[in-house]
């Protein structure tokens, strides 16, 4: 049996949404552990929630997202910052646990790493972003061999140390979304309301083909959302707010397709491996993370990144794609258990 401790992103409470991916991949990682017998403990910021394992919640103030930092920005931390009261709290309980593995995309973890006796792995959930935080990773891949984890190998090319990466793919509790394989006429759009989401080439693409967008996601931006709303009045666009996963995965999985239009590179898009699981194609920009997972004609489209014709060109050939192949696809290739085996063997390799 493996003691692991989680230390969350600081970018909000687990539950919140503000942390995108990274907390469906940590609750999913945390379950799959539990299950297969290790004891597993979060420690993530006050307001999280996440059902049947023990969670530490931390006061203090959220980090700003990476994101929204430019690259030539100096590190920032708040006053009474929750980053460094989180990884303070596990400072004073290392003792306890075989391993942390921390998910913040920050720089205060990769620097703390040699001056904790407890192992790390570090499990980085975006591609480059910020040259000091590259330059504090690269220094932790190099004296710290194995203990960097990605998503995908486009991700880690993103990084100077891209050959001390270990790619980790990820997955899904499959159990939780249904195959639907008779979809209304919809399409959907998953994620948050960002800019470097590019909502608003899916939403041009409803505008093209008159095919009714339905959108889900946090709100993370709303004067980006404002503005789309003002640029594209007639658009059929219906907003959802941001949906528990079994609302999610029952209104996605009525959609023929789902619509994938970052802008930055993706590092995976957990959404593209959640409309799989329901049986729903994607039609994705060649680029970033979904590029990896796609299969082009066969689960989906890949298509010219940053081109809505390319879009709507992938969404008129959509009866070419097998609904139950796309649902095959995420058993495959994501499921827990797929999911599991991969970080097991790398925690231990840490240990
Ligand atoms: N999500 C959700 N409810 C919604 C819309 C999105 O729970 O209504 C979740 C979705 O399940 C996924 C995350 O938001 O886990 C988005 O992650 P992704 O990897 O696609 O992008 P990120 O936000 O990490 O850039």
């Amino acid at each position: 049996m493996l003691k692991l401790l989680f230390i969350s992103t600081p970018v909000g409470p687990l539950g919140s949404g503000v942390g995108g991916g990274v907390e469906l991949s940590l609750k999913n990682l945390a379950i799959e552990m539990n299950r297969r017998g290790h004891q597993v403990t979060v420690v993530a910021p006050e307001g999280s929630n996440l059902p049947h394992i023990p969670v530490r919640e931390i006061p203090g103030t959220c980090q700003r997202m990476a994101q929204t930092e430019r690259r030539e920005n100096s590190i920032t931390l708040p006053e009474n910052s929750v980053l460094a009261n989180m990884w303070d709290y596990g400072r004073t309980v290392q003792g306890d646990y075989d391993l942390i593995v921390n998910f913040a995309y920050d720089w205060l973890p990769f620097y703390l790493t040699p001056f904790f006796s407890c192992p790390i792995a570090h499990l980085i959930s975006m591609g480059s972003m910020h040259p000091a935080l590259d330059q504090m990773m690269t220094q932790v891949a190099h004296n710290f061999q194995g203990t960097i984890g990605v998503h995908t190998q486009v991700q880690a090319d993103t990084f100077p140390f891209a050959n001390l990466c270990r790619i980790l793919g990820n997955g899904l509790d499959l159990s939780q979304y249904h195959f639907c394989s008779h979809p209304g006429n919809k399409m959907a759009w998953v994620g948050r309301i960002a800019p470097e989401k590019a909502l608003e080439d899916g939403v041009a693409a409803a505008q093209l083909t008159g095919i009714p967008l339905k959108i889900f996601g946090k709100m993370q931006d709303e004067s980006y959302w404002q503005k789309i709303c003002q640029d594209y009045p007639n658009a059929p666009v219906e907003y959802r707010g941001f949906l528990s996963t079994l609302e999610l995965q029952k209104e996605l999985g009525h959609c023929r397709a789902l619509l994938v239009t970052p802008r930055w590179l993706e590092a995976f898009g957990n959404v593209v491996i959640e409309a799989l699981a329901c049986g729903v194609p994607v039609i994705a920009y060649r680029r970033g993370g979904p590029a990896e997972i796609i299969r082009d004609g066969e689960t989906g489209f890949l298509v010219e990144p940053d081109n809505v014709r390319a879009l709507v060109a992938g969404i008129k050939r959509l009866e070419e794609i097998s609904r139950s192949r796309c649902r095959q696809q995420a058993e495959q290739e994501y499921s827990l258990k797929a999911l599991g085996d991969r970080f097991e063997e790398w925690f231990r390799a840490l240990i």
